[in-house]
């Protein structure tokens, strides 16, 4: 695909107004606790820098940590091999954690964070993700904090990337092949 299309699914405004929504409901949730929040690197890291800043307004005081995860095979199909290039590094025993991701896709990469995290003993973990694509689920996991649902679309932008690219852009997009790339396959 070169020179794809970016059509705009959700702007900067749109997702700022649902990330204020969604800390409303946190802040409930997690008022006086030792809150620690666990982004899960590359693709949280826009979302989650959001997220804290309005979580501000509540002083919910959290420490901030990363995992980062790779999985194996081609950006757009993830694969099945799931691997910890870096854990924890912030106690978590008797904590309230809230893990915070870019996309809940097939659920592996959810399922294994939380399956990782029991090993440390927190007193609760919950999970935040931007967006959800509930149709495509492999795994009965849900999200307890989700931005958006999306339909079976490979998503970039706020942190996602396609290759490594499109992590930048403050927006929600689909790519879409160029009108000239489309009428090469006419
Ligand atoms: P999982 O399938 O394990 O739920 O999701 C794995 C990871 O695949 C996500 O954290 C995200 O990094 C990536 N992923 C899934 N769907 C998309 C998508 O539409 N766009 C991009 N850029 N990444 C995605
Ligand atoms: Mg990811």
């Amino acid at each position: 695909m070169s020179d794809p299309i970016e059509k705009i699914i959700f702007d900067e405004k749109v997702i700022h107004e649902r990330i204020d929504k969604i800390v409303e409901k946190i802040a409930v949730d997690y008022e006086n606790k030792d809150l620690v929040i666990i982004g899960i690197l590359k693709g949280s890291f826009i979302f989650l820098a959001d997220l804290v800043r309005s979580m501000f307004r509540y002083k919910l005081n959290p420490q901030v940590d990363f995992m980062i995860l790779s999985s194996y095979g081609s950006s757009t199909i993830p694969s099945t091999m799931i691997k910890i290039e870096r854990d924890v590094s912030v106690d978590l025993e008797g904590k309230t954690v809230l893990v915070v991701d870019d996309i809940l896709d097939t659920g592996r990469t959810m399922q294994y964070v939380m399956e990782r995290l029991r090993w440390l003993e927190p007193a609760m973990v919950k999970t935040c993700v931007l967006l959800d694509k509930p149709t495509r689920r492999k795994v009965d996991i849900h999200a307890d904090y989700v931005g958006f649902e999306v339909g079976d679309r490979f998503v970039v932008g706020y942190g996602l990337d396609y290759d490594g690219y499109y992590r930048d852009r403050p927006y929600i997009a689909v790519l879409e092949e160029s009108p000239d790339e489309t009428s090469k396959h006419e």
